[in-house]
């Protein structure tokens, strides 16, 4: 099946345009995100900058205190985002004066903006993804990152099945889920077709696709970028895998895309993030803003 999919990119990326304007519209959604605590992390994520398995010059901060995730969330509406997610480094949170400063933190984003609020803290149990849930929470986040049968080649340190039962959780405790992947860690087309299945079965409400912006000193430091056309490949595929989800593209999606940026919007995508990601520098707002006003789109 991938392989006639392959073969008819034009068809494809037109079949993923149609279903994208029937059920998403004119509309494309924008998130943005503050890494709220950023690297020591004891993960072996073979792709990130944070881990304290490789030496990096990603920064290193603990958690950041109220009023600065909060200033951030406002600059973020006024950028035009519709949504804003703190992340945090590490397998997961435990210490109550962390889970104390994401609760305040929430619970002023949805009191003084008009922002949805999301959380990316990494393995949760349901009992704080409930807490965070009662503190005004919105969306949780967290990726599989790759497919079952390629993630012990990307990490070691926490079984796959975690990363599942985080979002099992996050919807019993009554959340909206965001759950994707990285793509071109060196994964088989296989391998990207078995990661889209398991989301299948697990049936977040919104997809991340990110491209692999290989950071120096890390595992895949020297992996080669995908090109433009197969990253778009991707996206259109994983469009017409699901047709009513939200498709969103984060990190990598400059590097990968280049001159075809805009052609992400034309083959299925429906949302983005703008701003900084993580560990690496983002576009100019402007320029996305304006990149969707010359496509004929607008921003929700
Ligand atoms: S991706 Fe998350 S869990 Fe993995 S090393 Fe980076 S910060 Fe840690």
């Amino acid at each position: 099946m991938y392989r006639a999919i392959e073969d008819n990119l034009t068809d494809l990326i037109s079949t993923a345009d149609k279903i994208r304007r029937k059920f998403k519209g004119e509309k494309v959604k924008l998130c943005s995100i503050i890494n709220a605590k950023s690297g020591m992390c004891d993960q072996d994520c073979a792709f990130c900058g944070q881990s304290s398995y490789h030496k990096t010059k990603t920064p290193k901060y603990p958690m950041l205190d109220t009023e600065a995730i909060v200033k951030s969330a406002m600059d973020a509406e006024r950028n035009g985002a519709a949504e804003f997610s703190i992340v945090t480094s590490g397998k997961g949170i435990n210490s109550r004066e962390e889970i104390g400063k994401i609760k305040r933190s929430i619970k002023r984003i949805k009191k003084e903006t008009s922002l949805e609020c999301c959380a990316s803290l990494g393995v949760l149990n349901k009992d704080f993804l409930k807490e965070l849930k009662d503190a005004g929470l919105d969306r949780y986040h967290h990726n599989l990152e790759t497919s079952q049968s390629f993630f012990p080649q990307i990490c070691t340190t926490r079984p796959y099945r975690e990363n599942v039962d985080t979002i099992i959780a996050a919807k019993e405790a009554g959340l909206i889920t965001c759950c994707g992947g990285i793509f071109g860690m060196g994964e088989s087309q296989k391998q990207r077709i078995e990661l889209a299945m398991t989301l299948k079965e697990l049936d977040p409400d919104s997809i991340p696709i990110n491209f692999l912006n290989p950071v120096k000193n890390t595992k895949l430091e020297n992996m080669s970028l995908l090109k433009p056309l197969e990253a778009l490949k991707i996206i259109a595929t994983f469009r017409i895998i699901f047709p009513t989800k939200d498709i969103i593209i984060c990190g990598g999606r400059e590097i990968t895309l280049q001159s075809l940026q805009p052609m992400m919007l034309l083959a299925g995508a429906n949302g983005m993030i703008i701003g900084d990601y993580l560990t690496t520098k983002g576009r100019n707002v402007q320029d996305d803003l304006d990149m969707i006003k010359d496509l004929g789109l607008h921003n929700e």
